[in-house]
């Protein structure tokens, strides 16, 4: 996988407002927010996105959602939010890294764009 501005950003070369980081992954504010709070959660491992990830990345992917769960919690999202991943081109995937957006603050639409 090649570098990304995900990459970048783990590697502390771009430097983002970080909410919660650990070993193995990174929630920090989207640069362009579509909602009053949008929060971008990210393994630290290069995964394009979901067609790549493995049987071997599984503790992994729970532990991204459980990150989501506790960071909304953190941010004080308690009536709800929404959890997006775009995955690929019709997916509308911009970012070639595996990331999953938490919006929230407002009421969400369905269905979306
Ligand atoms: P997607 O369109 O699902 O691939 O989402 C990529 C997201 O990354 C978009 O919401 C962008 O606003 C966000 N983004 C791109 N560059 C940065 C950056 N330097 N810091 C924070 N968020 C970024």
């Amino acid at each position: 996988m090649s570098q990304t501005i995900f990459s970048k950003i783990i590697n502390k070369e771009i430097p983002v407002d970080i909410i919660y980081e650990d070993d193995l992954v990174l929630a920090f504010q989207d640069i362009a927010p579509q909602a009053p709070i949008h929060i971008l959660v990210i393994p630290k491992k290069p995964i394009t996105n979901l067609y790549s990830v493995k049987t071997e990345d599984q503790a992994l992917l729970g532990h991204l959602l459980l990150t989501v769960k506790m960071v909304a919690e953190k941010v004080g999202l308690t009536n709800g939010y929404r959890v997006v991943i775009n995955n690929g081109s019709d997916g509308g995937q911009t970012v070639e890294h595996l990331h999953l957006h938490i919006l929230g603050g407002r009421s969400m639409q369905w269905p979306p764009g």
